[in-house]
């Protein structure tokens, strides 16, 4: 049976930049990129999808979301984040050891998530392992897990999740070390707990402040200094590849660009609310935008676009963290959950806002894409549109907008601080391996097509 597909008269983005061209795909893989001159094949009319002048970029890689499956379905679950993630135009995820229950911090948690989520995912997707308080003296264990998982991620401050504690400064050399022997990546939340600490018991004692601006003062840039540069002194003994997760911050962007001339195995990710929204927005709205670390004054905003025009941020992940809208109508901001909803919006949100800013956006794809791709070992197979490699593509016209309301979040909790927005283009159509699985006129395919991606060893 011929399965080929044929997409054609695009703006293709290639290493090169933008190309118009069409692309040949076959049994789910890129066959060929050629001039739009060359027509098809008769042949392949049926099997024809006509770009009409739209961009044709890699399908993207989000590396960090939580969808909370299995055990906290109510919160999100695999079935609507990955379906909310192909609108979107994401093409994988990598889903994060917590706030599915139980955390995957053993062989048996992992196994049983895998299979959990065997067929129920829209889109492709490899999973994180969790190294904390509880597992990191356990290496027999952390062994085992290792061949299974995407990289480790632990905690350098409280997770919010009872299963899942952080790794104390006490453990973290452990961390480090089998991080390291593994070959395997760790990813950090980067925020210094005992700064918080005592900071967190000082504010909520100060009745003369407002209760928001107290939270935003119980997490300062200064916990976030303090973590990376801890963890890059020990990194840097061990020999630990290192990826810092959502930094807020163009100061500790900086200082993690330096360790990386250094010639250290580090990289950096942001997230796009720390891109687009400011405290003030956090200040006027509340729990909806309550996250960790939290936002950040505007010219942290401007400073990290900065950091993304000098290409000193590998990755952007969504940090899609879900929860039910009443765990965000809280009298009291310290009670309410800290979580972005965003996974659907990451991409739209980030594009209008560089096309904007006039940034080029091949400065800004890569970091959904090819760097991820990279960095975690699976650019033989995604990141990039280019021969040999998945048909993983999304299709974006610049010539339509996409409006935010209620009834277009698709993931489970609808509300999402990107809600009213207005983003001046549109996904009309995303490619998982060669198969349309979403269509802006038609909606998200009834199969789901996702697959588990083996990491490599
Ligand atoms: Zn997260």
């Amino acid at each position: 049976m011929k399965t080929e597909l044929w997409v054609k008269n695009g703006y293709v983005f290639t290493s090169e930049g933008f190309r118009f061209a069409s692309i040949k795909i076959k049994n789910g893989k890129i066959e060929a990129l050629q001039d739009c001159e060359i027509e098809p094949q008769k042949e392949y009319e049926n099997n024809m999808i006509d770009a009409g002048g739209c961009l044709v970029v890699p399908g993207f890689i989000d590396a960090h979301v939580h969808f909370n499956d299995p055990g906290r379905t109510d919160w999100e679950g695999i079935e609507t984040g990955s379906k909310a993630a192909a609108i979107g135009g994401t093409t994988t995820i990598f889903d994060m050891p917590l706030n599915c229950y139980p955390s995957v911090k053993n062989m048996v948690n992992l196994q049983n998530k895998r299979d959990y989520l065997n067929s129920n995912s829209y889109i492709d997707y490899a999973l994180w392992g969790g190294m904390t308080g509880h597992n990191v003296q356990d290496k027999a264990e952390l062994t085992q897990m290792s061949e299974g998982i995407i990289g480790w991620k632990a905690f350098m401050s409280d997770s919010g999740i009872a299963d899942f504690p952080y790794v104390a400064p006490a453990q973290l050399t452990q961390a480090m070390k089998i991080a390291a022997e593994q070959n395997k990546i760790l990813a950090l939340h980067a925020e210094w707990q005992e700064e918080i600490n005592s900071l967190t018991i000082f504010y909520k004692n100060q009745n003369n402040i407002n209760e928001r601006m107290a939270f935003l003062a119980s997490r300062p840039i200064s916990a976030e200094e303090q973590a990376v540069n801890t963890a890059l002194e020990l990194a840097a003994k061990y020999g630990t590849a290192i990826h810092f997760v959502h930094i807020s911050s163009p100061k500790v962007v900086e200082r993690i660009q330096q360790a990386k001339k250094s010639g250290m195995n580090v990289t950096v990710e942001t997230c796009p609310h720390y891109l687009i929204f400011d405290e003030e927005d956090f200040l006027k709205t509340g729990a909806i935008l309550k996250c960790a670390p939290p936002l950040r004054p505007r010219e942290d905003v401007e400073g990290l676009w900065e950091c993304i025009s000098n290409g000193w941020i590998d990755t952007i992940g969504s940090d899609h963290s879900p929860c039910l809208y009443s765990m965000k109508n809280t009298t009291s901001i310290w009670e309410a959950w800290g979580g972005i909803q965003g996974v659907q919006f990451t991409w739209l949100a980030l594009l209008d806002e560089a096309l904007k800013r006039r940034i080029p956006l091949k400065k800004v794809l890569p970091l959904g894409a090819e760097n991820v791709a990279e960095r975690f070992g699976i650019s033989e197979k995604k990141g990039s549109i280019q021969p040999g490699l998945d048909a993983d593509l999304v299709l974006i016209s610049l010539d339509e907008t996409t409006v935010v309301d209620q009834p277009s979040i698709a993931f489970r909790n609808k509300y999402s601080p990107y809600e009213n927005r207005t983003f001046l283009l549109k996904v009309k159509k995303t490619i998982l391996r060669g198969k349309v699985i979403y269509d802006d006129q038609t909606g998200v395919t009834e199969e789901k097509y996702g697959q588990y991606i083996q990491p490599r060893k």
